[in-house]
């Protein structure tokens, strides 16, 4: 499992939680999220709907990967 916090691994704003909320696509590349009880990081218009508490905000995908998440086969953050 990966560390719940990393150097690297904030947690989300408020706005960055709406985009998230939202599927907001004008939002994609300017964060990634990572969900802690999955392992896996997206970008914030993925489908899929992880509970607040359970998500942190990477400023790129680097970080995300160095943090030990594996990318989302959904939304695919790194193609
Ligand atoms: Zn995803």
């Amino acid at each position: 499992m990966p560390t719940p916090l990393s150097e690297t691994a904030s947690l989300l704003s408020d706005a960055q939680w709406q985009a998230l909320a939202s599927r907001d696509r004008g939002a994609d590349g300017s964060f990634f999220y990572a969900v802690t009880t999955t392992g896996v990081f997206c970008k914030p218009s993925c489908p899929g709907r992880p509970l607040r508490k359970n998500v942190l905000a990477f400023e790129c995908t680097e970080q995300a990967l160095m943090a030990g998440f594996r990318p989302c086969k959904r939304c695919r953050p790194l193609g």
